[in-house]
């Protein structure tokens, strides 16, 4: 209900410009959510509808709807059913793209659960789900059409959460909007949660780019009751009764936190304008997770938790790969040699100059090697991607890499200040 009113006080006070016309003309400012399942093994995607909801709000860009950088897994669009006008693109990764690069997924089918959002159309439209084959986005789940009007599109009854607004920058339609989600939080443990919540959202603004970003984002904390403190710790043999069922040991490697329960996780962020969700986990344990506008999860003790939190808001939020190679993942050639990742700091030298080729000094050796001469240069590592040779990062060191670096390397915080533009509304500018 605080929800509800914070909008309507929104949409009185602000006079949306003349770009922001055609918006109003196909949307509502209310959220159609679509939940559906990804099914099937290392070879093969099938896509199956779960349900489709009414948000309140709509917390998204106004403007620029129909760009996006050429990032994620999937793909979604909007079109206009009768017109066939493009309306609304979206892009996101998922756990299931992360699971069919497992041994796992060669012999076992599984099914995930998935959300994507978008502005509730006035009329009818057309939905596309694509999945990105061989680095370009071909495959098409699913093409349906939607009527607004459906009896069967039912409203979300949102949870009874508290929540709290932790940082106030502007209209959330022209602001990045975190959402902090309580994880493994008893309903004792809310002064905890708050205290943790506004500790992580001052620390993501020590660190640059968001240090100067600082006033486009708004950020609020939404006090999700566990009836357990902690989170699963298969490996310590450790399960918790939660309200986002998150794990480690994710695909069996141990420090990495998920959750599967995509369902429980947008009920729970609904209670706020979101393009952005953080699950705060009560744990002490290590680790985290961050998948590309799907969500980020860390813990909330621990001695480097809010630089783990930063790097894994970086996947979330800016589609950042991962800089190292020396650590243990489930993922086999997660990164095919033969294709250039769609990720903006990592390269297999397919095509890295379109990236940051502009960035590299015209003397800077490529590949570039890993001497004292080059610690603080941009050039053409090798080593990244969870692979020592064959895909290639921009500098030495990165948040990006390890929990030593100081900031993101300059390709990585130059990809956070374009994200935070798109997710304003004013496109990605390259
Ligand atoms: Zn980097």
């Amino acid at each position: 209900m605080k929800f509800k009113i914070l909008i309507l006080v929104i949409v009185g006070l602000y006079q949306p410009g003349l770009k922001a016309q055609p918006f109003y003309k196909h949307f509502s400012n209310n959220t159609l959510r679509v939940d559906f399942s990804l099914c099937g093994d290392s070879s093969q995607t099938h896509l199956y509808i779960n349900r489709v909801l009414c948000e309140p709000g709509w917390g998204g860009r106004i403007n620029n709807l129909t760009e996006s950088p050429d990032f994620g897994s999937f793909a979604y669009t909007v079109a206009d059913a009768q017109s066939g006008e493009k309306l609304f693109e979206g892009r996101f990764c998922t756990l299931f793209q992360e699971w069919q690069t497992t041994k796992e997924a060669a012999h076992i089918p599984r099914a995930f659960t998935n959300t994507i959002l978008m502005p509730f159309p006035n009329s009818n439209i057309y939905l596309t789900i694509i999945q990105r084959k061989n680095g370009f986005m071909t495959d098409t789940l699913i093409h349906l059409l939607l009527d607004p009007k459906s009896p069967l599109i039912t409203p979300l009854h949102v949870p009874a959460w508290h929540t709290k607004t932790l940082l106030k920058s502007g209209n959330p339609h022209e602001c990045v909007d975190i959402a902090i989600l309580a994880e493994g939080y008893t309903a004792n443990q809310m002064d905890k949660f708050w205290a943790d919540a506004q500790r992580f959202a001052d620390a993501l603004f020590t660190s640059a780019p968001f240090s100067l970003t600082k006033n486009r984002f708004n950020i609020y904390a939404v006090a999700c009751e566990s009836a357990e403190e902690d989170v699963d710790i298969p490996y310590k043999n450790q399960y918790r009764n939660t309200a986002l069922n998150c794990s480690y040991s994710t695909f069996y490697t141990d420090r990495y936190l998920t959750t599967s329960d995509m369902e429980a996780v947008h009920n729970a962020a609904s209670l706020v304008p979101y393009d952005q969700i953080c699950i705060l986990a009560n744990t002490g344990e290590y680790g985290g997770g961050g998948i590309f506008n799907f969500f980020s999860v860390f813990s909330a003790g621990g001695t480097v938790n809010a630089k783990v939190f930063i790097h894994e808001f970086g996947h979330a939020f800016a589609g950042l790969a991962d800089e190292y190679y020396s650590s243990s993942v489930a993922y086999s050639n997660f990164y095919p040699k033969n294709t250039e990742p769609w990720e903006p700091n990592i390269t297999t030298c397919v095509n890295f100059l379109n990236k940051w080729g502009d960035l590299i000094d015209a003397n800077t050796p490529i590949p570039t090697p890993n001497t004292s001469k080059y610690q603080k240069k941009v050039g053409v590592f090798e080593g990244g991607g969870y692979a020592e040779h064959g895909v290639f990062r921009p500098c030495v060191d990165c948040r990006m890499k390890t929990n030593e670096a100081v900031d993101f390397c300059p390709v990585c915080a130059r990809s956070v200040q374009r994200m935070v533009s798109y997710v304003c509304g004013e496109g990605y500018k390259e």
